[in-house]
């Protein structure tokens, strides 16, 4: 049966009425005049004759299935028609009539981006990369190729038996697409650095449609760019990983309450000095407050790359008191697994991060004085889960970050080791939105200013953990930015990926 919306966009299309309209984008070159409803629902038409199966519309079970998103606010997003391209090709000819049509857009991987419109679209298209599902270990063991529709946990399954792994999420539901695209933390970060650092090449389709590959000594720049960049320089349509040989791990989730806060912080200021130490170790320490239970915690995970139970490196979080622990020896698919049973997909989301030098007390802090007494009143909101969570950047990761030309952060090694704050908000229902996100916002400005205060601010915000209103590309610094800005002049001087499709973080002058 025809939903009432798509009933909607067909008299719009019918009568020409005019919704949204794209400024720069109007018409479109085949489409002069009409209106952003008409010349979606004809793009629909246009890419399902051509490509019969892989447009589907609202109602449709294809269309609801692919609706598959972490959050509420994205899974709520309507666009006219999903297209699901099953090679680089066809996301090419997507993306040239996108351009003719005018029609806004969206490009989804594991959809795991919180904020609405991130990688869905309200009445525009949106490009669903899972049939993109490659996963290919080339004969030497060095690279693992994967289309950027996978899941991570896809990958691992396929490379766990093989005893050997790659560097992406800890939890295995996030798209192979979006975390690399923004940095990317992994388990083996410490030694291997981030995601983005260990993309040996990316096959990208370009706004004019051409279809490149990008690595050190093809398109360089376009490599640099794509390396914290997120979407604004092309759709990428498969990745070529580093791959390593990898055993079982150590590691698994601790639970203590929530005044362990002073010898945990402590611990984890000194885990972020000693690094260089043992870059084998990666932490996570999470303060969770959650109206289920009525009360507070810590729920922090502790990974080790070898399977050498409760190493020395951890023993100053582990000789603290705990409630419980799942700390145990095995494979990169059952810890990331855990993850995500514990990241439910259906709830409103909100992330906001912010990046600190390291420092104990500011920590503290942050948690007895700004956060914890303002989350109390969110605890009577209906299903809300609100964390603090803090996470190293550490030397031996900044290191990393200049590894085959360099990434797009920004961040370099006299200002480390660094301190990632990244709050998470998790909620039922719309009529709580304005009051969780303006105390979220309260938080982030309060933090914010004693950090500054304390000379411990750092200009870096982390794209994956970022609100819409934060401004990421500032962020990267004025060097970055600009280098940034030239490739965009330099691959997609129209602004396609910029105006055309709408969502999540724009680069602009
Ligand atoms: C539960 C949870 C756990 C997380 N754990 C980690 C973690 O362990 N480490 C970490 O670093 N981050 C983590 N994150 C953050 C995560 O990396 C980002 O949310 C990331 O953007 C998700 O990627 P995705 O492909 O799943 O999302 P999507 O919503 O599909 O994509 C995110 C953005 O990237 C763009 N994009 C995706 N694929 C492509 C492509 N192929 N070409 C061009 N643009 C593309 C999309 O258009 C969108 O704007 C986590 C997030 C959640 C919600």
């Amino acid at each position: 049966m025809l939903s009432i919306r798509v009933l909607f966009l067909l008299v719009a299309a019918v009568s020409g009425a005019t919704t949204n309209d794209q400024p720069g984008h109007r018409g479109g070159h085949q489409h002069p005049g009409k209106s952003q409803a008409a010349r979606c629902q004809a793009l629909c038409s246009c890419l399902d004759a051509k490509f019969p199966q892989l447009v589907s519309y609202e109602g449709q079970a294809t269309y609801i299935s692919e609706q598959n998103y972490w959050s509420q606010q994205q899974a709520n997003t309507k666009p006219v028609c999903r297209f699901t391209p099953t090679s680089a090709e066809d996301v090419s000819v997507a993306i040239k009539e996108i351009r003719d049509y005018g029609c806004p857009f969206a490009v989804k991987s594991g959809g795991h981006a919180s904020f609405q419109g991130a990688s869905n679209v309200d009445g525009g298209i949106t490009i669903d990369l899972l049939k993109l599902s490659e996963i290919n270990v080339s004969a030497d063991r060095k690279i693992t190729h994967t289309g950027t529709g996978n899941r991570w946990e896809d990958v691992y399954s396929k490379l766990d038996p093989m005893n050997l792994a790659v560097i992406g999420g800890r939890n295995g539901d996030i798209g192979v697409g979006g975390l690399p695209l923004g940095g990317g933390i992994s388990f083996f970060s410490g030694f291997h650095g981030w995601a983005c650092d260990n993309v040996q090449n990316y096959q990208v389709v370009l706004a004019d449609g051409r279809i490149v590959n990008a690595n050190q000594s093809s398109h360089p720049d376009l490599y640099f760019a794509l390396r914290g960049g997120g979407n604004n320089f092309g759709v990428v349509t498969r990745m070529d990983l580093e791959t390593f040989e990898q055993g079982l791990l150590w590691g698994g989730s601790t639970v203590y309450s929530l005044d362990k806060n002073s010898s945990l912080y402590d611990a984890f200021y000194w885990f972020n000095v000693n690094a260089k130490d043992d870059p084998n170790a990666a932490l996570i320490v999470s303060a969770a407050c959650i109206k289920a239970i009525g009360s507070c915690l810590f729920s922090n995970n502790y990974n080790y790359i070898e399977p050498e139970v409760n190493p020395p490196v951890f023993h100053n979080f582990t000789r603290v008191q705990n409630v419980t622990s799942t700390q145990r020896i095995s494979n990169l698919l059952d810890f990331t697994n855990e993850l995500k049973s514990t990241q439910p997909n259906g709830y409103r989301q909100a992330f906001f991060s912010i990046t600190l030098l390291n420092d104990a007390q500011i920590m503290k802090d942050i948690l007895n004085d700004i956060w914890y007494p303002a989350v109390q009143p969110l605890l009577k909101v209906e299903g809300f889960l609100g964390t603090l969570v803090f996470q190293v950047i550490t030397e031996p990761i900044i290191e990393k970050f200049s590894k085959a030309g360099g990434n797009a952060l920004g961040i370099t090694a006299e200002q480390g080791p660094l301190m990632v704050l990244n709050m998470d908000f998790q909620w039922n229902s719309t009529t709580d939105d304005d009051q969780v996100l303006s105390i979220e916002n309260t938080i982030i400005e309060k933090a914010t200013a004693l950090a500054k205060s304390r000379g411990l601010f750092h200009r870096y915000i982390y794209q994956n953990y970022a609100y819409i209103t934060q401004d990421v590309f500032d962020g990267y610094g004025p060097q970055s930015k600009a280098r940034l800005l030239k490739v965009q002049r330099d691959y997609d001087l129209k602004h396609v990926f910029v105006d055309l499709q709408p969502g999540y973080f724009k680069i602009r002058p």
